[in-house]
């Protein structure tokens, strides 16, 4: 008799998996070695010292409307390779791996879970140029895992914004204004926007703003990480 052949290898160091491992695609090792937060600000997400409880000092002063943030991991190697993977390299394996460490950290945690999700959304230009979505990729297995549904059409993006990540700090705040919209009223009053990579918080708080105009009382920021 032959033993069943080992076929996948871990993301990120390709070494053979046992077969446990091969559902998520990496190594014990790897995952032990992933750079998780370990502490941070409920609302804003936004890593903290160890020895700073409750909300930041920003939060306190100036409360976004996310009423929580979730953040797992830090952005910094190996996130950024598989944030990069999943954006630009059409990585589903990082996607589904993402979205089930999510689904774990977060089922972990036994914290109130929202009645629905919501990928932030990509305007329609840049949808054709990726062909995908990575916020819904990542979405689709945590909503698997959370038995919660994932609401594909109900958030539209209306403008082709430049990314955030190459405007200033100042054209951040105004570069998302009136960028998104509901399609129509909705039927959930605690809903989880779900995104790759949170760095100021202004996307998900403006989609957050356009949530809670219509319908929603409590709005959840969950991101794969932070930086
Ligand atoms: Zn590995
Ligand atoms: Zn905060």
């Amino acid at each position: 008799m032959f033993s069943q052949p080992i076929t996948a290898s871990c993301i990120l160091c390709h070494t053979s998996l046992q077969d446990e491992q091969q559902p998520l695609c990496l190594c014990q090792y790897c995952l032990d070695d992933l750079p998780v937060i370990t502490h941070s600000c409920p609302q804003c997400g936004n890593a903290l010292k160890a020895d700073i409880h409750g909300l930041c000092g920003r939060c306190q002063t100036h409360p976004p409307i996310v009423d929580k943030t979730f953040s797992l991991f830090h952005y910094k190697p190996p996130m950024n390779y598989l944030i990069k993977q999943l954006k630009f390299n059409h990585s589903i394996l990082a996607a589904d791996l993402l979205g089930k460490l999510m689904a774990e950290a977060i089922i972990q945690q036994n914290t109130t879970c929202p009645e629905a999700l919501i990928a932030t959304p990509l305007h329609t230009k840049r949808l054709r140029q990726r062909g995908y979505n990575q916020a819904i990729e990542i979405a689709k297995p945590l909503a698997k895992k959370l038995n919660i549904p994932l609401l594909t059409d109900a958030l539209i993006r209306n403008k082709h914004n430049r990314p955030q990540t190459e405007c200033s700090a100042k054209e951040r705040k105004t570069n998302l204004r009136n960028s998104f919209s509901c399609a129509s009223p909705l039927p959930y009053s605690c809903i989880a926007i779900i995104d790759d990579v949170i760095s100021t918080g202004t996307t998900v708080n403006e989609i957050a703003k356009v949530l809670k105009k219509n319908g929603a009382k409590t709005v959840f920021a969950w991101s794969c990480t932070h930086s």
